[in-house]
């Protein structure tokens, strides 16, 4: 009798066995329907195997087995059993979770088209202008649009544009503007697209990292913002493509970066580079993950759940960014896409680049120890670029009007007469992140979470930043009636009110959340700030990730002194690497630039080193400090969570799962404690902390307790591992 055992997405950790008879190898790593319960779910056939613990009259067979859609490859299957063994998380969610939601779910997955065939753009249909297509055409032009834009398309996805794409695409045959392919032959054409000539140290990486395609090594590419990392990783995408294999590279956030997806479109125009994030829609994702998983996407550009996709010739990852926190998924799988990252280049045997201007502790640990090989950028690639000159301003004993002091107000002022680009930093959005009453100093908080409510001016709300509750803006205190409530310290929109009147006739332009939601507005925004039609610029750190704006040339930040007392660890290291970010924006190209710091702090190190702008010794410094207090990377460290109505159920669990916890050698296990954000969205959250210097011990502990912690039914408590984690 055949068994296989079957993924599926529910919150028991363990796989499912299912009968079918005619079972072959090559079905693992299938979609099957089956039957769960009274409904009928859609999994992932993960082994197959003889014998089985189910009873004869209970073990149920497979109803379908979804043979259109090719099998997820072994080593995937591989990769989700490490998370499951690594995170403590139920296989099936892994599995499920990671999976396109349309091939997930039992109705859609019918409706998809798994055709490999798809058009790519030739070299003259990349020529055409739009402008030359009859102007009535609609659907001519956007089907050449799209094709221009991401190079390949499925017959699937140009229906999708218009019902009339079969005759246009037969037109664009006819035309040789598109080529029929079934599977990518690599065809790079250096000559046409420029290049320019690395330095000395981005030759040396790329010389070095190519030496070695061949096998797993994890690089750390420490590069100073603007040293030209992405061009290092471009001359080695390019050699990993010449010998026809895949290449994923991980951002934080692609949205926010389309230059960057750009100028891998423009370097590859032969290529099919694709996306996956979760700002496209369901049909979008499943397509282009059916590309990856057919070996045609030659490039695939992802955000942090991009790291499970299948790529079947998968030659080199990249993680841009590694230090960004955005890489761990902080609620469900608690998963770190890098980490993930790592053990998958070493699963399939290809090297891995880890690329930051503010490595991870963790990382540049363990570049400095060996595990990792270091490369370094010190210089800017731009031959005039200079690194900008940072000052602090001591605002202990100044006046400041909105939070501006007047040697910041100076600097703005210069350079609008100059006809300069600014930035102004500020990491909170909103127009004042309290709300008071001067007579009685009631402050509104979030019912549901221990948070301020943020005061939003211009729609006079109050909105809790950590689980989006938003209540209209009281009109007088509701503890004393007094109707003078003062909006309390600086957001964003406060501080564009601020300079929009004190700069009248500057244009001024912020950038937060608030301020980017919609589709297109910050691709709007972007544009502006490159045709030069911005002058001040304000935001959060949105404004920090990766962004290149040659015109800025001076970088204003506020507030961010909060950050250093924090009693999270991590809080130093974190503001360091997004101080260093935001400095980084000034004088990228030719114009020098400039950064200017407010701060109560002035003799704290942090800015000592960043004056210097030397992350080696504040690291070493920030390694020492960790070494010291034995905390990561001296430690690794998990957490139990837990989260109840009331914070003693929460508390109480936690001391029960103590008493079951397995006999603990050299582990350290701290107590019960309130999160540090206690309540969130109307739960009371605690955890407890577990340490060890040992990855191994800490492991064999987790696995034991993971499975004492799972017979525990009827709790109306909600527990989770955290493996390495980063919030507490
Ligand atoms: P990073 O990602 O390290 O901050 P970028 O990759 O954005 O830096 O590069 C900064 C700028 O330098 C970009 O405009 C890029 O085109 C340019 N650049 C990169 N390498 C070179 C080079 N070797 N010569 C000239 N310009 C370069
Ligand atoms: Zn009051
Ligand atoms: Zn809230």
């Amino acid at each position: 009798m055949t068994i296989v055992r079957v993924a599926l997405n529910v919150p028991i950790d363990s796989l499912f066995d299912y009968r079918l008879p005619d079972a072959s190898p090559q079905d693992i790593g299938r979609l099957v329907r089956v039957p769960f319960g009274k409904r009928r779910m859609v999994g992932v056939i993960v082994e197959k195997v003889q014998d089985t613990q189910v009873k004869p009259e209970q073990l149920k067979a497979v109803d379908e087995v979804l043979r259109s859609i090719p099998p997820l490859p072994a080593l995937l299957l591989k990769l989700f059993i490490f998370c499951n063994h690594y995170y403590h998380y139920p296989i099936g969610m892994i599995v499920m979770g990671c999976l396109p939601a349309k091939l997930a779910g039992v109705k859609s997955i019918s409706k998809i088209n798994t055709e490999q065939a798809f058009f790519m753009l030739t070299e003259a249909g990349r020529l055409v202008s739009i402008n030359t297509l009859p102007v009535r055409d609609k659907a001519q032009r956007s089907l050449l649009t799209q094709l221009q834009t991401v190079g390949t398309l499925t017959s699937k996805q140009a229906k999708a544009i218009s019902r009339r794409a079969p005759q246009l695409i037969a037109l664009f045959l006819t035309r040789a503007w598109i080529e029929e392919r079934h599977s990518v032959t690599p065809s790079i054409q250096p000559k046409r697209v420029s290049m320019p000539t690395l330095n000395a140290e981005q030759a040396d990486a790329v010389k070095s990292i190519v030496a070695a395609l061949h096998q797993f090594k994890t690089w750390l590419l420490h590069g100073i913002t603007g040293s030209g990392k992405t061009e290092v990783y471009l001359q080695v995408i390019a050699a990993v493509l010449q010998q026809d294999r895949q290449v994923l590279i991980l951002v934080p956030e692609i949205n926010l970066t389309p230059q960057l997806e750009k100028g891998f479109r423009d370097r590859f125009p032969a290529l099919s580079v694709i996306c996956l994030h979760s700002k496209l829609n369901t049909t979008e994702r499943t397509q282009n993950w059916l590309l990856a998983q057919a070996g045609t996407a030659n490039i695939v550009l992802g955000t942090r759940l991009s790291i499970f996709t299948p790529l079947p010739k998968l030659g080199l990852i990249i993680v841009d960014e590694e230090h960004d926190p955005s890489y761990k998924q902080q609620d469900g799988f608690r998963y770190s896409a890098r980490d993930v990252a790592i053990f998958r280049a070493k699963q399939t045997g290809v090297p891995i680049v880890l690329g930051s201007a503010t490595p991870s502790l963790e990382s540049y640990h363990n570049a400095l120890t060996e595990r990792y090989a270091l490369l370094s950028l010190r210089t800017r690639a731009i031959k005039n670029a200079a690194l900008p000159v940072i000052q602090l301003i001591d605002t202990r004993n100044k006046l400041l009007q909105e939070g501006l002091s007047e040697p910041l107000l100076n600097a703005l002022e210069q350079n609008l007469v100059q006809n300069k680009q600014s930035m102004v930093f500020i990491n909170r959005r909103g127009y004042a992140p309290i709300l008071l009453c001067k007579s009685c100093a009631w402050m509104a908080t979030c019912s549901r979470c221990s948070s301020r409510l943020v005061f939003h001016l211009q729609k006079q709300l109050l909105c809790c930043h950590y689980c989006g509750h938003q209540q209209p803006s009281p009109r007088a205190c509701p503890h004393c009636g007094d109707p003078d409530l003062l909006p309390f310290g600086h957001g964003t929109q406060r501080i564009e009110a601020a300079l929009t009147k004190y700069f009248s006739t500057a244009r001024v332009v912020r950038v937060d959340r608030d301020n980017v939601q919609r589709k297109d507005a910050w691709a709007h925004i972007r544009q502006a700030i490159h045709e030069k039609q911005v002058d001040i610029l304000i935001g959060t750190q949105l404004l920090a990730k990766g962004h290149d704006f040659p015109e800025l040339s001076l970088v204003c930040i506020l507030n961010t002194d909060a950050s250093l007392y924090s009693t999270d660890f991590r809080a130093e290291e974190r503001l360091f690497s997004q101080l260093m970010q935001v400095a980084g924006r000034a004088g990228r190209a030719n114009t020098a630039g400039a950064v200017l710091i407010q701060t109560d702090l002035p003799d704290h190190p942090i800015y000592s080193a960043l004056i210097k702008q030397d992350y080696d010794r504040y690291a070493k410094n920030l390694l020492k400090e960790r070494q010291t207090i034995d905390f990561p990377p001296y430690a690794y460290q998990a957490l139990l969570n837990t989260e109840a109505p009331k914070l003693d159920s929460a508390l109480n669990f936690l001391k029960n799962a103590l008493t079951i916890a397995p006999l603990a050698q050299s582990m350290q296990i701290y107590d019960p404690v309130p999160a540090q954000m206690p309540r969130l969205k109307g739960y009371e959250r605690a955890h407890v902390l577990i340490q060890s210097h040992s990855r191994k011990k800490l492991q064999n502990f987790l696995a034991n307790w993971y499975t004492e912690l799972s017979k525990i039914k009827k709790t109306r408590v909600r527990w989770t591992i955290d493996v390495d984690p980063l919030e507490f």
